[in-house]
């Protein structure tokens, strides 16, 4: 794989899928940064991923500028370079719409979506700074949902943030097209994560979630990271712009199981 020997970001990187997909890519040789904005987390997940290869924790809150702003340079300071970028982080907040609060609504956006453009458009500036000095573009993968485009009674302001996640996704690929970066979005069903858990907290929703997903079960972190390699190798050169949904058949066969 050409990914050995290249470095990458992951936002969110302490747990559930960001720290599949950097333990993937220690496995082919990537150096990688995880960035959280839990302290405690992500020093336990680098002593982890610091077996595989070549780890950093840096601590960020992907909604602050200031704090981006210092995760690439911390970046740039261990390993001197930047080839990819994973905007994993994220939250979700229950409520239906009419008792959802501008705060919470404002949380969510600002995490899933703001944080997904502060830290693309910075990385972005470096990698299209590095083309124009003849080195190689770089990619840029934002994890969306299937959420962006079904509707969730529960989840408005999740299910806002991830319809804006995959738009950012096609503006962002349309103008680093020219440089040669690419930008890509995932679109995760249900993987059994911490975050899957709070939201299927009782057996009804379980049960739901699973009658709605013609694979019959929910998925590991490790599919997504399979799909995140994927997106980040130079297997994928000619793909930017796409939303890649990994989601058990949910989408694309719309089925339900009485
Ligand atoms: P998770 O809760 O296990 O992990 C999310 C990580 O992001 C945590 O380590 C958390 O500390 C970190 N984080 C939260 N706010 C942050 C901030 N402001 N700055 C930096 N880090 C922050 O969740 P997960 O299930 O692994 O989700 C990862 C991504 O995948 C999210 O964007 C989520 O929306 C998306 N996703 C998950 C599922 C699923 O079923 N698990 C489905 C679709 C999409």
């Amino acid at each position: 794989m050409a990914l050995d020997g290249k470095t990458a970001i992951v936002t969110g990187g302490a747990s559930g899928i960001g720290y599949a997909i950097a333990e993937r890519f220690l496995r082919h040789g990537v150096k990688v940064v995880i960035a959280d904005v839990d302290g405690e987390k992500g020093a336990q997940a680098l002593s982890d991923l610091e077996k595989l290869g070549d780890a950093r924790f840096v601590k960020a809150d992907v909604s602050k500028r200031l704090d981006v702003h210092n995760m690439l340079a911390e970046t740039i300071d261990a390993f001197g370079d930047v080839d990819i970028l994973v905007n994993n982080a994220g939250i979700v907040h229950a409520s239906d719409f009419l008792d959802l609060s501008e705060e919470d609504f404002s949380r969510v956006l600002d995490i899933n979506l703001k944080g997904s453009f502060l830290a693309g458009q910075a990385v972005a500036r470096f990698m299209v700074e590095k083309v124009q000095n003849g080195g190689a573009p770089g990619t840029i993968i934002n994890m969306s949902s299937i959420n962006a485009v079904l509707a969730i009674p529960e989840q408005i302001a999740y299910s806002v943030s991830k319809g804006g996640v995959n738009q950012l996704t096609r503006v962002m690929a349309l103008a680093l097209a020219p440089y040669g970066i690419r930008v890509n979005a995932i679109g995760p069903g249900s993987i059994m994560t911490e975050m899957l858990a709070k939201v299927n907290s009782d057996q009804a929703a379980r049960n739901r979630m699973l009658s709605r997903t013609p694979l019959g079960r929910a998925g590991e972190p490790g599919e997504i990271a399979s799909v995140a390699t994927f997106l980040a190798d130079d297997d994928a050169s000619y793909v930017t712009g796409q939303t890649i949904y990994a989601d058990g058949g949910r989408l694309p066969l719309n089925y339900t199981v009485e």
